[in-house]
């Protein structure tokens, strides 16, 4: 019997699906492996938003979503940089965050690393001639690793993270 299209599309959508949960569940516990070989606990995390359009923040936002659910893996974004692993930053490097993103940085115990994510956090942002901004980040902090993209998605932001503790 032949299957109607709009019924064999129904069942090929959920099996895409299916196979895209499956990879972020296998790159997940990945990164849970890795991050509690070196850490042997979770990983906390501190975001500063350093002048983004909000854009990076929200696929950031979706990690802690039920899709991902990044918490399950043993990964937490938290409030107080005190009491936090690793600074994440996201947008230009703008002249009013200057001061708030070195405050954030300084108050992250050792041993501490910066990642930056998304274009304008980095060399390529488009807004790099702004007067309003002062360069990329890693002109002021030395950063560990940086995610490109504009923004980049949750699973780069995952996969990035992988290779990052694999270093
Ligand atoms: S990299 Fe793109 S998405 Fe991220 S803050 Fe800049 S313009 Fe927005």
């Amino acid at each position: 019997m032949k299957i109607p299209f709009f019924i064999k599309n129904i069942f090929e959508t959920k099996t895409e699906g299916e196979e895209s949960w499956g990879k972020v569940e296998t790159a997940g516990n990945e990164l849970k492996k890795d991050v509690y070989g070196k850490l042997g606990r979770s990983l906390f995390i501190r975001l500063v938003d350093s002048g983004s359009c909000n854009a990076c923040e929200n696929e950031l936002s979706a990690l802690s979503n039920p899709y991902y659910d990044l918490e399950r893996f043993g990964l937490k974004f938290v409030a107080s940089p005190k009491h936090a692993d690793i600074l994440f930053i996201t947008g230009c490097m703008t002249r009013n965050m200057l001061n708030p993103v070195l405050n954030a940085y300084n108050n992250i115990p050792e041993p501490k690393f910066v990642v930056t994510i998304g274009d304008c956090a980095g060399e390529s942002s488009i807004f790099r001639e702004s007067y309003a901004v002062m360069g990329p980040v890693s002109k002021r902090l030395s950063v560990v690793m940086h995610i490109d993209g504009c923004p980049p998605e949750p699973k780069t932001i995952i996969s990035s993270l992988i290779s990052l503790f694999r270093k």
